[in-house]
């Protein structure tokens, strides 16, 4: 027989599987990336979840694994811990919360553990829904929004072990100096002037991206770079990147 575990956890994805039935990703702290079957978990039936599983929540859950084949774990106990209330009420906060969980599923392997992207996902959540400043700016709170995003693809990526290369050409390993360089998803990194015409893929990295010194400013234009690399890693597009970008080009 299965053991339990109990674990504390962020819910990715919520999906209606059956009539009383949900399927539940979540990211727990000790299991990485599971997919659970809440029965008798849908909003409006009679249940013993009784305020249902929502997405962006943390909580305490205990679940049965999968087996074998089998794909699916059970879902037997979830206690929300924080509902992170106070990002649902800021649209820059919500999409960035929205693109951080859908980034995990695809880029991570079924329980296969990552302690570092819990407790990263976790601090943006919580930064995420900190408190209100109600006098900053737009392009202050923006701004904010950015870094926090940010270091979160940067975390994910240093965890799954595909942080591309950002201080020195993947080729002639030259140091960048931050101008004129182009950046390849399939070379993993920047390519100097010399280097880059062997690669059909590469673009040029917009100014103030790179820094002088190697590395990403905290920028729009950053996070831009890192989702296209995300997207070639992962073989797919995010369906919360747009939505966010536009609410942060919002002034
Ligand atoms: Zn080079």
């Amino acid at each position: 027989m299965l053991s339990k575990r109990t674990e504390e956890a962020v819910v990715l994805r919520v999906s209606d599987y059956s009539e009383s039935s949900q399927i539940v990703s979540l990211l727990t702290a000790g299991s990485g990336l599971v997919r659970l079957i809440a029965k008798g978990a849908r909003r409006g039936t009679k249940t013993r979840f009784s305020a249902g599983v929502d997405l962006l929540e943390h909580g305490t859950l205990t679940f049965v694994p999968a087996h074998g084949d089998a794909g699916l774990g059970n879902l037997a106990e979830w206690a929300q811990r924080d509902a992170f209330a106070a990002l649902r009420a800021d649209l820059r906060s919500l999409y960035a919360a929205m693109y951080a969980v859908e980034l995990v599923p695809p880029l991570t392997e079924e329980y296969d553990p990552h302690p570092g992207l819990f407790e990263g996902l976790l601090t943006l959540l919580r930064g995420l829904s900190g408190p209100p400043q109600p006098r900053a700016a737009p392009a202050d709170r923006s701004a904010a929004v950015i870094a926090a995003i940010l270091r979160f693809q940067v975390r994910l990526l240093n965890e799954i072990g595909l942080m591309p290369r950002l201080t020195e050409c993947v080729e002639c390993r030259r140091p960048s100096t931050g101008a004129g360089a182009y950046f390849s998803a399939l070379a993993g990194g920047l390519l100097c002037r010399d280097c880059e015409m062997h690669h059909a893929d590469k673009r040029r990295v917009p100014p103030g991206v790179l820094s002088r010194g190697g590395g990403l400013c905290v920028t729009a234009g950053a996070v831009e770079l890192l989702n296209g690399y995300l997207m070639h890693v992962a073989n797919r597009r995010f369906e919360s990147y747009g939505p966010l970008q536009q609410v942060l080009r919002e002034r």
